[in-house]
């Protein structure tokens, strides 16, 4: 029999062909590298607490952070904070205009509101007119826990295409304004829908699609919903900023986020490591050691590959695969670089002699 391989459809970039949209000191869509966002859990009332902790997440990775304004002091906080972070704030609101202003005049770099519950259509253009004159982008957010009446009736329930329908006619009425800095977030916590939804926007939709599994539980769940649904998602050329939601520390949500676009070849930069599954010939305690490189790793810049592998029956192929190799022994374990066995090192400094490697690394 003669197998016949397929022609490989050829995968639309829609990301490549987005209205390019400017946030603080950040530049998205049109194709520009996909950036990573997070949402602060503190009170932004808070001003100490939400710069401490916007700065732990921008040393994880974070590249745009969104944080709430349900209150005059939280939007009197964002300048606070703006002055002491390097990376850009979007206020989030829900219904008051007037926070949406004034969180733009305390300087926001974006704005993420729903236009439909913000209190007509007189507030809205006021919300508008004042995002357009500091020249900040409105982010269009659509939810499918809050989709309207009329919607829900013509599609007989929540659907992808409902979604899809609200989350448009919320851009026409920020475009009714006479503003096109827009960018689109339509999510759902039902990850089939969600990819639906975005296969169903990406074409008809002109700026950038902020993309992420909304609700997605703690975690460990959490990281899969987000992990299988935002790997499709941007796999198929869709998304231009991405948020892992979890039930957890922000900084999980960064560490996730960043995992994904490697995976998928999206991001480049920062050691990838690689461990086996352990088996029955593990002589040493390679779960504790996988760990310890994983924390290792995540402290270096270098674009490399390090396998830790558990025996020396498959662990030196593999780790000469890599750029640096850990193969363990009998309370030992072999060291190997770009393929070569550079030496027999005991258990207990297997990890400083990785770390020595890897400080010394010359590429
Ligand atoms: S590398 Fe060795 S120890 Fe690890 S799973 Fe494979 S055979 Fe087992």
């Amino acid at each position: 029999m003669t197998i016949r391989s397929r022609p490989s459809k050829l995968k639309i970039m829609f990301r490549d062909n987005t209205k390019v949209i400017r946030i603080g000191n950040k530049v998205i869509g049109g194709g520009n590298p996909i950036l990573i966002q997070s949402m602060t859990n503190t009170k932004t009332e808070d001003a100490e607490a939400t710069v401490r902790q916007i700065r732990a997440l921008t040393a994880a990775g974070c590249d745009i952070i969104r944080s709430t304004v349900p209150t005059p002091e939280a939007a009197a906080a964002i300048a606070q904070i703006r002055k002491q972070i390097d990376i850009p704030i979007v206020a989030d609101i829900h219904f008051d205009y007037k926070m949406a202003i004034a969180a733009i005049e305390n300087g926001a770099d974006k704005i993420r509101i729903n236009p439909g519950n913000i209190g007509g259509k007189q507030r809205l253009s006021e919300v508008v007119a004042a995002a357009k004159e500091r020249g900040i982008p409105i982010r269009v957010g659509v939810n499918s826990g809050s989709l309207e009446k009329d919607i829900l009736e013509k599609y007989g329930s929540v659907t992808a295409k409902g979604i899809v329908e609200s989350a448009m006619d919320k851009v026409h009425m920020i475009e009714d304004c006479g503003y096109d800095n827009i960018v689109v977030s339509i999510k759902s916590s039902n990850v089939l829908m969600s990819i639906e939804a975005h296969d169903e926007i990406a074409p008809i939709c002109p700026y950038p699609l902020h993309v992420g599994i909304t609700e997605s539980g703690t975690l460990h769940s959490g990281n899969i919903k987000s992990s299988v649904g935002l790997g499709i998602i941007l796999n198929k050329g869709i998304g231009d900023t991405v948020r892992v939601s979890l039930s957890g520390d922000p900084v999980e949500e960064v560490v996730t986020a960043k995992l994904i676009l490697k995976t998928l070849g999206l991001r480049k930069g920062g050691i990838d490591v690689v461990s086996c599954p352990t088996c029955g010939r593990t002589d040493i305690d390679l779960i504790s050691l996988a760990n310890d490189v994983e924390k290792l790793a995540a402290g270096y810049d270098l674009d490399i590959k390090v396998a830790v592998m558990g025996c020396v029956v498959n662990g030196p192929g593999e780790a000469r695969e890599a750029d640096i190799g850990i193969a363990g022994g009998h309370g030992e374990g072999l060291l190997i670089k770009k393929g070569e066995v550079i030496r027999k090192i005991p258990e207990s400094e297997l990890l400083p002699a990785l770390k020595y490697e890897l400080d010394n690394w010359n590429m």
